[in-house]
């Protein structure tokens, strides 16, 4: 039975026979009346009207002349009670409107709490529903709303970085752009011709052999290398020409520590009258000091290569040991750091140039190798990995 249908019956009907019995229904009143006070003050109110509809509810519940809950107490506990319980009842009653003065609108609408939502002092702002229309607990019923907080910091997007193959890439392309050459790119999907006839490898040569090339079909290629965009510069601007081709090449190599079926380089080019060999040493030379720094030496070495006559290899001080012999460089002291000769006159005649009046040198590095030296990574795979934890690094 709840207390609203307890204060519609007498004492007798609730078998209330002696002052103890008194005692026990006066104290569960009270505690009521209090738990319904404390619910409102704790939940508080959205708004000030909220807050005035809320303690005038409360208010009359208890304290209403006609049906308040002191009123029909009043009438059916007090006025009914038997004789011989009459003074026990009464005291308790006046006890309990003593309390009840607390049940006042004027004292509830100071008691009870307006939680503005615009307040942005408070930052989140616990709106929760009211206590009359739900009995669940204050904390459950708390939810976060308002509006945001235009005072908290903004969410701070990750900037990606320059990929360090790209970055390297960029380093050696500035260096020849302030020599004054020029950019040129050509197509990774090659011809045969271009890839490899018109750059005077013959068909027998073993850069030629599947287990090099990749190829899409009889007549095309990925290019093994950048020099196809020799023949097409050449083609395309005549003479003279100073260019850098920097690109991807591909080719038919097993994935290891320094191997990968797919590569950039960079080949340079100048074609004029008189070029020299000299003008090819000294073009290394000054790029090999800009690139590594002023106290690199470079040696060139005889070599072969089927576009190139004379070939040579270029190689640099090792920049580890200063030249003095480490691991890194075999303890020779000398670093390989690219390929390079005057441009083979068969070349010239394919680019459409009279190797009479023309002369130019020509030269190719692997990009990823000087990515390694640079930064002094051991492993060319990591290039290709996307692990963030090695690519943030540059
Ligand atoms: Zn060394």
């Amino acid at each position: 039975m709840t207390l609203d249908e307890k204060v519609r019956k007498t004492l007798a009907e609730l078998n209330v026979a002696d002052a103890q019995g008194v005692e026990v229904l006066f104290a569960e009143v009270r505690a009521a009346m209090e738990a319904e006070r404390q619910d409102l003050i704790a939940c508080g109110a959205a708004s000030e009207a909220e807050r005035d509809q809320l303690c005038k509810a409360l208010r009359d519940r208890w304290l209403a002349r006609k049906n308040g809950l002191l009123s029909l107490l009043d009438e059916n506990w007090l006025k009914a009670a038997a004789k011989e319980l009459k003074p026990a009842v009464g005291r308790r009653f006046n006890e309990l409107r003593k309390i009840a003065t607390g049940l006042g609108f004027d004292e509830l609408v100071r008691a009870v709490p307006v939680r503005h939502q615009a307040s942005f002092s408070a930052g989140a702002v616990l709106v929760t529903s009211s206590p009359l229309e739900k009995q669940a607990s204050f904390a459950a019923d708390a939810v976060l709303a308002g509006p945001p907080d235009l005072t908290l910091p903004g969410y701070r997007r990750p900037l990606g970085s320059i990929h360090p193959v790209t970055r390297v890439m960029r380093e050696i392309e500035d260096i020849f752009l302030n020599l004054g050459f020029a950019i040129e790119t050509g197509p990774e999907v090659e011809t045969v011709y271009y890839n490899f006839d018109a750059l005077n490898i013959p068909e027998s040569h073993p850069a030629r052999d599947d287990w090099d090339t990749l190829y899409v079909d009889a007549q095309t290629v990925l290019r093994t290398h950048t020099s196809p965009v020799q023949i097409r510069a050449m083609e395309k601007h005549g003479a003279p020409l100073y260019i850098i081709i920097p690109g991807k090449c591909y080719r038919h190599d097993n994935p290891d520590s320094t191997h990968s079926p797919m590569f950039h380089q960079i080949e340079g080019l100048a074609i004029d009258t008189d070029i020299t060999f000299a003008d090819l040493k000294g073009t290394l030379d000054f790029f090999a000091k800009k690139f590594f720094g002023e106290k690199v030496r470079t040696s060139f070495h005889p070599s072969f290569f089927p576009f190139t006559e004379p070939s040579g290899e270029v190689a640099i001080s090792c920049v580890f040991c200063d030249g003095q012999g480490c691991r890194i460089c075999k303890e020779s002291g000398w670093i390989e750091v690219m390929g390079c000769g005057m441009v083979h006159p068969e070349v010239l005649r394919h680019g459409g140039l009279d190797p009479d009046r023309y002369s130019g040198w020509a030269f190719g590095l692997g990009v990823e190798r000087y990515a390694m030296m640079k930064y002094d990574i051991n492993d060319i795979q990591l290039f290709y990995q996307s692990d963030v934890r090695f690519l943030e690094q540059f």
